[in-house]
């Protein structure tokens, strides 16, 4: 006789279980804002939560995993990292209320890509031209730093996300080193083949996946992430972020914009 209890949001396997069950984005988004599988970042965005920024006294937290954003059928998609303590895990939105965001918006907005330049929280009407944004990590870790184990316990979310969002995608910018390694292993196993050697990240560094029939390629872009430090010291200008999202863009498919004036 088999175990057909399905398993509690706080078990290890809840993640695998979920994701692998969900037959569609807000399905899967559902599922995903109930996980408990990491204490340490289930006390930890809960805690923040408890606690709050001054700036932000008046607001309840989300304080629960935060889904993708973005349609189903976006042939880009953009990858980070994880939700910041105060704006992602505050708002509910992924980038959202954050100076991460304030980059990113921005950016994707000069480019056509979004719908206004800023996003403050989850009715702001913002929405997104032919991209989705997601993570590796879906909640908050103390530092931005989840452990190898949270970003492996947190897998079979990205899995499945990907997997459904496949027939239309056609290309990814991935914010950060993080992301990127991540990446190349979920979507090796998902029966794409990677370039050998394997491709290393870098800003605009590209590479080109082939899948397993070779009917189909999906292109990889590298960004540096446009986290706070990496905005104030310039290691990513404004100027970057757009170019490497338009680049995405362009192999997507998706009619982006140049801005005339660029600062
Ligand atoms: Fe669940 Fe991922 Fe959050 Fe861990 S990081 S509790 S697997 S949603």
């Amino acid at each position: 006789m088999c175990d057909t209890t399905p398993p509690v949001p706080e078990a290890a396997d809840f993640p695998a279980v979920a994701a692998s069950e969900a037959r569609s984005l807000p399905e899967l988004d559902a599922a995903l804002a109930t996980c408990r599988a990491c204490p340490r970042l289930v006390a930890w965005r809960e805690e923040t939560a408890r606690v709050k920024r001054p700036a932000f006294q008046d607001w309840t937290y989300w304080a629960r995993p935060v889904p993708g954003f973005g349609p189903p059928d976006a042939p880009l998609a953009l990858v980070g990292l994880a939700p910041a303590a105060h704006g992602g895990n505050r708002t509910g939105r992924i980038f959202t209320g954050d100076a991460s965001g304030d980059a990113l918006f921005a950016a994707l907005h000069d480019v056509g890509l979004a719908s206004q330049p800023t996003s403050t929280h989850r009715g702001d009407g913002l929405r997104l031209h032919g991209v989705r944004i997601t993570m590796p990590v879906h909640c908050a870790p103390p530092g931005n730093r989840p452990t190898s184990a949270e970003r492996d316990t947190c897998r079979p979310w990205l899995v499945r996300e990907l997997a459904l969002l496949s027939p239309a995608l056609r290309a990814v910018v991935v914010l950060g080193g993080f992301a990127w390694q991540t990446l190349l292993p979920v979507l090796a196993d998902a029966g794409w083949q990677l370039p050998r050697p394997r491709p290393a990240f870098g800003h605009g560094a590209e590479a080109a996946l082939t899948s397993r029939d070779g009917q189909r390629t999906l292109h990889l872009v590298g960004s540096y992430h446009p986290s706070q430090r990496n905005m104030s010291t310039r290691t990513l200008t404004p100027v970057q972020l757009r170019e490497v999202l338009l680049r995405g863009a362009v192999l997507a498919r998706l009619p982006a914009t140049r801005p005339r004036e660029t600062p």
